[in-house]
Order: structure tokens, then sequence, then C-alpha cells
């Protein structure tokens, strides 16, 4: 069984307020908001990071950028603009290894970040 707590999440082996599941992919509420809406969206396949993505998972990641424009629209955060972030790796500040894309929306984003 994995230890990996997104993959505990996509498994239902763990609760988590879903806004959002296909067969692919699985999007859900940051239990640690940053914004008035943080939705975190990953594929169910656990890959580790975006330095683990392979030529096979081109449709995935193309699949999981449709969903986000998506849940946008759902959300109701399209028209007033959003964030998507993915952090990568150590410096990157990546804290779970499963791939996984905040959909940050709801207030003034600053740019450069950090
Ligand atoms: P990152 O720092 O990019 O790896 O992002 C991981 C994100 O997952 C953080 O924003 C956490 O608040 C969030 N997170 C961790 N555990 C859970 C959980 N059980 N349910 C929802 N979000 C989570
Ligand atoms: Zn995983």
């Amino acid at each position: 069984m994995s230890e990996c707590i997104f993959c505990k999440i996509a498994s239902k082996e763990i609760p988590a307020n879903i806004v959002y599941e296909d067969d692919l992919v699985i999007a859900f509420h940051d239990i640690e908001p940053a914004a008035p809406t943080h939705v975190i969206v990953i594929p169910k396949e656990h890959i580790e990071s975006l330095n683990n993505v392979l030529d096979i998972h081109k449709e995935l990641l193309g699949h999981i950028h449709l969903c986000i424009s998506k849940i946008a629209k759902k959300l109701e955060i399209s028209k007033e603009g959003f964030r998507v972030v993915n952090n990568c790796g150590e410096l990157g500040g990546q804290t779970v290894n499963h791939i996984h894309f905040h959909l940050l929306g709801g207030k003034q984003m600053n740019w450069p970040a950090g």
C-alpha cells in the first residue's frame, strides 16, 4: 500500500474535499489554503514531480490543464483570473512528492513570487 498522501486521497483511503474527479485526475481543496480558492490538482497515477514525467505523460499533462480550466470556471474564479503553480523539488518548495498543480484564486497575486 502506498505511503503517499496524495495517492491515499486518490484511492479515498483518506478524506479530502473533492471538487473534481475523473478516471485520470482528482482535485481537492488544499488543507492549508494560501488564497480564498486553493485547489490541488493531481493525476491519480503516482508521478513524483515534473522531473519524472516522460513522453507517455504528454496527454495526461494536457488533460490536467484542461481540468484546471474547467475547475476554475466551476469555482467561478476564471473571469477574474487565477494562478497555477507547480513546485518541483527541494528548491522549488515541493513538500509532497506526487506531482500536483496548485490552482489559486480570489485575491490579487503578485510577481515575482517569493
Ligand atoms: P507543495 O508544497 O507544492 O508540495 O504542496 C503541497 C500542498 O499540499 C500544500 O499546500 C499542503 O497544504 C497540501 N496538503 C498536504 N496534505 C494535504 C491534505 N491531506 N489535503 C489537502 N491538501 C494537503
Ligand atoms: Zn502518490
